[in-house]
């Protein structure tokens, strides 16, 4: 059986059958593209974005496309996953993403230097010129890569997973005066999310069923070293997800069967079939509608070239990362009354968006050089045939590795000296990875550096076993701002995040790489694979005595590079706290129905990487939406659909739009091998709630027009033929109970939900009527009623008696006034 390179990668394990002369072509196939990402990713996008414009277009050519949901979100990223996933479980949700699907080779982790800075995949962000940093950049600019298309940043990131310190939670709620940000009230949404396997996995830090696994990779290179001889250094080996203070570990990924499984691949995949959920890729959000109570009711987007909006019945998530997410806020109005005055957008709610603006600056330091092989090089790993085969074959191997090894952090001098000895203000994080050929331009092109200061440094170590290290400064007291350069949605924002303009983010870097230096030249650990630091002086520091702290300055204002944790623009704080964009609830301050739920609300980045505390801020918005709406999820006079399997089910396929006609109907008639239709008359929206819970975990009801329930059993009778006798039955007020389960069990659950309804006019009679035999109480004056009815009565201690028992309706006759 043959498979396609997608479902290789995809899949885990390809079949045995895919071994002999079809890996070999594979493996050429993989070697050929990746010596041109560029073209990959230009015909790969071009070809995502036809396919989805023309299904768009034939949608809209059959169908009207949906305007009305109950959440909208804005932005398919690393927040946007988590809160699509948990929301759509209970309401009808509508995903807006302006990138399109994950690109396959984003899959493997040692592709992740290769897929950065593509406009395809990546916003590509730029600061305005630095004057105390980046001087290695052109331009003095920062270049910010951000991820676009399904599954965000997530699909660019390095994979590792650190939350931070508990110190950095305690301090969000110190900041907000909100306990409920404490580390000890996050955990739990840590844990929610992660299914974590691990040498730590029994110390109670670790959660073990979410969605999400992280798993050390199965190459670890360099790592392992790094951390013996930071324990030799005096740090413990620490778990950085756990109550640590300082250490090191080998690093933990986002990773399920070798392959990347974040965002995408944790959350979104799994629910590409989910019915209450729409995802419309290629939809750049360019605002939220505000009405004049401050309401936020719907967003105005741009899909395929061409204007369109969506409303919401609940609420607007924005999602769409901490640039973005400050751009659409501006744009809507929502941001400091002088900067929108001055760009001309009318101003809703005066608030400090985009301001706080904070990022780990990080140096690039190395090569350091070792005697033995335990290099990493994309050159001669990642495009290596035994590697690509053993990678899609067991999902191990190099390219498992996205070359980041070992993580670990550290309190400096400075920070003891201000009495956080027990905060880290420096992370390191090892990369394994030697100076291949391409190594340079490589480093140079994905980090938006200048190519030549790159290569004329790292010339002398090509072709050497070599590793190199991130420095970042983990505590940073530089704050910046994210403005509009215009009322372009399309157009890049300004971004300032003044890095090193406060001389203490220097000196605690400084002290950072004088650290790193001794780990790798103090410890016996380095010292016995012939560990050193590189003597080639960095081309523009020749002025400075070599490894001086003047020196180091000098290295560091040039190799400083973003670590991509850019948070902070759309800052949580006690509600009426100057600072506050969002209160704690993650609710814009003045505004109704509008959260934020991305990386941009963190009050202080974390000492860690910013990718699991952008999923825990996820997972506790959508519980705090989810505990706010509860009770409306059935019975919602809105009309909410409802799909989550396995959990309860009703559906209402009312709604027209197709839901009955294959895209609510054929995936229940494909998942479910029994069914039974029922008839539904007088049931109300509460007793239906019941219903739901009664049958929890076991069967879905679906309800719907007839007329559409024909058509849809009409268009499924190619694949099942024997549906036709289902057809006859459709008549009156029915829906379908869809199960797996015992038929019996199912009818028993629904009788017990049997409620006593007033007869109306117009009803059909569900059984025999019968007005018993008896004394009815009332005067003789009302004989003539009776008698009008033909209804035999005696007069009897001076009351009215019926004396036989009247038959009023039988089964399935209508009720007429009469009946009454
Ligand atoms: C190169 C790199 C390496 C990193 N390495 C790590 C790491 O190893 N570990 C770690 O923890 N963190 C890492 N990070 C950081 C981490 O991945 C991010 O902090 C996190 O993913 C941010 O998530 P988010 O949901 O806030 O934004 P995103 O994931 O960026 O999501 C925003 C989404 O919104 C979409 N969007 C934006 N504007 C619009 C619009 N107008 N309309 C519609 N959609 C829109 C975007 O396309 C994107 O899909 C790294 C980041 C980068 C760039």
């Amino acid at each position: 059986m043959a498979m396609n390179l997608q479902q290789m990668l995809r899949r885990g394990r390809a079949p045995a059958e895919s071994s002999g002369p079809f890996r070999g072509i594979t493996v050429t196939v993989i070697a050929t593209m990746l010596a041109s990402v560029s073209v990959y990713l230009r015909s790969w996008a071009a070809y995502d974005r036809l396919s989805d414009s023309v299904g768009n277009t034939a949608y809209s050519i059959f169908s009207t496309e949906k305007d009305h949901f109950d959440f909208i979100i804005v932005g398919g990223g690393t927040a946007g996953a988590v809160a699509a996933y948990r929301l759509s479980e209970y309401y009808d949700v509508l995903l807006l993403e302006a990138g399109g699907e994950m690109n396959d080779f984003q899959l493997i982790p040692a592709m992740s230097l290769l897929m950065l800075n593509y406009p395809e995949v990546d916003w590509r962000h730029k600061t305005v010129p630095q004057r105390h940093s980046c001087w290695g950049s052109p331009k003095n600019r920062s270049h910010w890569s951000q991820g676009r298309g399904l599954g965000g940043t997530s699909n660019l990131n390095f994979l590792i997973h650190a939350r931070g310190c508990p110190k950095d939670y305690d301090l969000w709620a110190q900041l907000t005066g909100d306990p409920s940000w404490s580390f000890d009230a996050v955990l739990p949404y840590f844990k929610k999310s992660e299914n974590y396997i691990g040498r730590w996995q029994d110390n109670g830090f670790h959660g073990t069923r979410g969605p999400m696994t992280l798993i050390e990779p199965d190459f670890t290179g360099v790592g392992e070293t790094w951390v013996q001889a930071t324990v030799e250094m005096g740090w413990p080996r620490s778990d950085i997800n756990g109550n640590f203070t300082e250490g090191f570990d080998t690093t933990t990924y986002t990773m399920k069967d070798g392959r990347r499984a974040a965002a995408y691949g944790a959350w979104l995949d799994p629910l590409r079939n989910r019915l209450t959920l729409t995802i419309r890729k290629y939809a750049h959000v360019r605002k939220v509608l505000i009405d004049g109570q401050k309401r936020a009711y719907g967003i105005e987007y741009e899909r395929h070239g061409q204007i369109k909006h969506a409303f919401a019945k609940k609420e607007i998530v924005l999602t769409a990362g901490t640039m973005n997410t400050a751009q659409i806020l501006m744009l809507s109005g929502v941001g400091p009354r002088r900067h929108l005055r001055n760009m001309g957008v009318p101003l809703v709610k005066d608030l400090p968006v985009g301001l706080n603006l904070q990022d780990h600056l990080s140096v690039y330091l190395g090569p350091f050089f070792v005697n033995e092989p335990i290099k990493f090089s994309i050159g001669d790993d990642v495009i290596n045939p035994s590697t690509i085969g053993r990678f899609i074959i067991q999902g191990k191997g190099a390219l498992t590795s996205a070359g980041t090894q070992a993580t670990g952090f550290f309190s400096t001098k400075l920070a003891k000296a201000a009495g956080e000895g027990d905060w880290p203000d420096v992370q390191i994080i090892v990369c394994g990875v030697s100076a291949g050929e391409n190594f340079p331009s490589e480093i140079a092109r994905g980090f938006g550096m200048k190519k030549q200061l790159w290569q004329d440094y790292y010339e002398h170590a090509i072709g050497y076993h070599s590793f190199f290290l991130i420095v970042s400064g983990a505590r940073p007291r530089a704050r910046g701002y994210v403005r509009l350069k215009n009322t372009d949605p399309m157009s890049p924002t300004r971004i300032q995040p003044n890095y090193f303009d406060n001389q203490h983010d220097v000196e605690t870097m400084v002290e950072g790489i004088k650290t790193a230096v001794a780990i790798v030249e103090e410890t016996q650990t380095f010292h016995d694979i012939g560990g050193r630091f590189t003597d080639k002086v960095l081309p523009g520091c020749e002025q400075y005595k070599f490894r001086s702290d003047k020196y180091w300055e000098c290295y560091a204002r040039t190799v400083s590079v973003s670590l991509h944790h850019i948070v902070g623009t759309a800052t949580m704080g006690a509600e009426g706290s100057p600072g506050a964009v969002v209160d704690t609830q993650l609710r814009v301050v003045g505004v109704t129905g509008l959260r934020v739920m991305d990386a941009s609300i963190m009050p202080r980045v974390p000492i860690g990487n910013t990718n699991a505390p952008t999923i825990m801020i996820a997972e506790r918005g959508t519980e705090m939406i989810i505990n706010l709406w509860k009770g409306t999820r059935l019975g919602d006079p809105l009309g909410v659909l409802k799909r989550d399997i396995p959990s309860p089910l009703i559906q209402d396929g009312s709604g027209g739009q197709g839901h009955m006609e294959g895209k609510l109907f054929h995936p229940l008639m494909d998942e479910y091998p029994k069914c039974f239709i029922v008839g539904a008359d007088n049931v109300g929206s509460k007793q239906m709630q019941q219903i739901r819970i009664g049958l929890r975990g076991t069967a879905v009801v679906l309800m719907g027009k007839n007329t559409m329930m024909r058509k849809a059993i009409k268009g499924h009778l190619d694949n099942n033929p024997a549906l036709e006798r289902i057809l006859p039955y459709i008549r009156g007020n029915v829906g379908f109970v869809f199960t797996s389960g015992d038929l019996v069990e199912v009818r028993d659950k629904l009788l017990e939900n049997k409620v006593r309804a007033p007869a109306k006019p117009g009803a059909v009679a569900p059984l025999d009527v019968i007005i018993p035999a008896q004394n009815t109480g009332l005067g003789p004056e009302k004989t003539s009623f009776f008698q009008a009815l033909a209804i035999a009565t005696k007069i009897s201690k001076g009351t009215i008696e019926i004396i036989n028992d009247v038959h009023i309706l039988k089964p399935m006759k209508k009720l007429h006034d009469s009946s009454h």
